[in-house]
């Protein structure tokens, strides 16, 4: 095995320090302006003139940008598109491909890094530090990271065995046709490695990006176009989900998705995808990352600070609009006991607002729509005699998305915000009697359908055990004295099972497994000449 890359260091954005001030830099430039943000097909630019705007979510009457829409004339040319280009991606191979995302990854960590962290702390409402995180350091890991694996599979997949006169090989090929990639709002990261891990491989691609971060992927398209991907191989189309998805699926080369989002929508994608399968060329791939109800567990002899700075952070960081978010805690009544005032005294201390003020810990969600949606869990806890909301609960629109950030104390382990996925800074904690860990154990694993990521908080070995034991099959990414949030690259490749997704692992070798499909080949050297086997001689 060759040596491995980096994770790549994350800048601190320290007052006074050159990447705060060249960050601020752009921020300001970019706020300044209103781009027109085309399709990409094929490498070239097309601006079909029925657009929508890209707003700010803190601060939603500044818009930054006019979205052209692909309609369904687009979506067909860049389903051609990808097709056509397929072949020439395959033939240049594996070391030139993984060259082009690793040129991507080399501009990133450079001369586009504050382009694209601005870009996403304005179009996604991320602070300094939750963007750079994402849209750099996990996007340059995920772009080193795989072009390191893929090299890796040509000697780790041939095949054991050639007996003399035989020469067996293995071909590491591409799934046939192209793949759809259908990506999130919340991590530019994740929406930029859906369409290139596949590519990576052999495959090509149409990328439909989330209609609320289209401005940051498009300057991530615009990256990969100046790293050298060929036109063709991975094609921008902002526009209608279903639209996007009923046509893919009428071209019989659609060979697979790559989805992270909703759990809602990509449930009823792969429907489609069964109903489509009489009209495809091949059984397709369905990898798709979606949501959670993440847990944090925590036992009589848990370190309390520890606990508190978890939950502050797993459950308020990106406005709790983290797949990993934690969402739900099981508290024993000796710790909460111990650290429920001091947990709300400090959430009491967050600052929230703009995202370009660096000292806001917390600024607005994505749009109206999770806006209402967060309110309505609010709404409904407040008037639950179950649950009783003992910090936040204030939302404000006006100038942006804001919701406090809120903490709902539940006596009903199965109420509805212990149990649904929110997206938004809600943690709802249920406070149990010291004696019933084990049973809390069982409670957490049987509560909730998802099975994403999840923590135990405890100092004794054993009691860490039985959580382990107990919740295997409950989270997909599993901490012990840590917050469910911040997998990395390479140290906790991340997915759930359950309604979570197909657990495939992105930023990983298994999940790159997905998107190809392997030729064996048999090599004779041998003449051949008699067609008798020798059982058939005379006796
Ligand atoms: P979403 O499901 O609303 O949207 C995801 C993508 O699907 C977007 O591009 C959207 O336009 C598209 N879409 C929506 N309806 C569609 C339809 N009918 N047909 C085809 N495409 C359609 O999700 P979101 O709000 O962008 O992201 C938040 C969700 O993503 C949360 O549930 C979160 O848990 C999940 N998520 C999961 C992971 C993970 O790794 N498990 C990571 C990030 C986000």
């Amino acid at each position: 095995m060759s040596s491995h890359p980096n994770n790549e260091p994350i800048l601190g954005y320290e007052p006074r320090s050159d990447e705060k001030e060249a960050l601020l830099r752009e921020l300001n430039r970019q706020m300044e302006e209103v781009i027109e943000i085309p399709c990409i097909i094929n490498g070239e630019k097309i601006y079909t003139n029925n657009t929508v705007t890209q707003v700010i979510p803190h601060n939603h009457s500044h818009v930054l940008a006019n979205v052209h829409l692909a309609g369904k004339n687009e979506i067909e040319k860049a389903c051609q598109s990808a097709i056509n280009a397929q072949n020439d991606w395959i033939e240049l191979g594996m070391d030139r491909r993984a060259a082009i995302f690793e040129k991507c990854a080399e501009l990133l960590a450079g001369k586009w890094r504050m382009k694209i962290n601005a870009a996403t702390m304005l179009n996604q409402s991320k602070t300094a530090f939750q963007a750079e995180i994402d849209a750099a350091c996990e996007l340059i890991d995920f772009w080193n990271f795989n072009a390191f694996y893929a090299r890796e599979f040509h000697d780790q997949y041939q095949p054991l065995v050639s007996p003399e006169g035989n020469i067996n090989t293995t071909e590491i090929r591409p799934l046939e046709g192209f793949i759809l990639a259908v990506t999130p709002f919340n991590f530019t990261s994740i929406a930029a490695n859906l369409p290139s891990a596949p590519a990576m491989v052999g495959c090509t691609a149409l990328w439909k990006p989330s209609r609320n971060s289209y401005h940051s992927n498009y300057l991530l398209m615009e990256l990969m176009m100046e790293a050298g991907l060929p036109p063709g191989v991975i094609n921008f189309i902002p526009g209608s989900g279903s639209e996007i998805t009923e046509t893919c699926l009428s071209n019989p080369d659609f060979a697979g998705l790559h989805f992270t989002g909703s759990t809602a929508v990509f449930q009823g994608i792969w429907q489609r995808i069964a109903e489509s399968l009489p009209n495809l060329r091949s059984y397709p791939r369905i990898v798709g990352e979606t949501g959670g109800k993440d847990f944090v567990v925590a036992h009589p002899d848990c370190d309390q600070r520890g606990l508190l700075v978890a939950l502050l952070r797993g459950a308020f960081e990106y406005q709790g609009q983290k797949c990993s978010a934690a969402s739900r805690a099981y508290v024993p009544k000796t710790v909460w006991e111990g650290m429920g005032n001091d947990l709300v005294s400090e959430i009491e201390k967050i600052k929230m607002g703009d995202a370009t003020d660096f000292s806001n810990f917390m600024t607005a969600v994505i749009d109206e729509r999770a806006f209402s949606k967060i309110k309505g869990y609010i709404n409904r806890a407040s008037e639950n005699s179950d649950c009783k909301i003992i910090t936040g609960g204030k939302c404000d629109n006006e100038t942006g998305w804001f919701i406090e950030p809120t903490i709902i104390l539940t006596e009903n382990p199965n109420s509805e915000t212990m149990v649904e996925e929110i997206f938004g800074p809600v943690l709802t904690i249920y406070v149990y009697e010291d004696n019933d860990f084990e049973e809390v154990l069982d409670l957490c694993d049987k509560a909730s359908p998802y099975a994403l990521t999840g923590s135990i908080f405890s100092s004794n070995e054993e009691n860490i055990q039985k959580a382990y034991n107990k919740l295997r099959f409950t989270a997909g990414n599993f901490y012990i004295n840590d917050k469910p949030t911040g997998a990395v690259v390479a140290q906790q490749p991340f997915g759930g099972a359950r309604a979570s997704g197909t657990n495939d692992k992105a930023g990983g070798p298994l999940n790159l497994l997905r998107w190809i499909s392997p030729r064996s080949v048999k090599r004779n050297n041998l003449k051949i000449h008699d067609w008798e086997y020798p059982f058939m001689g005379e006796n």
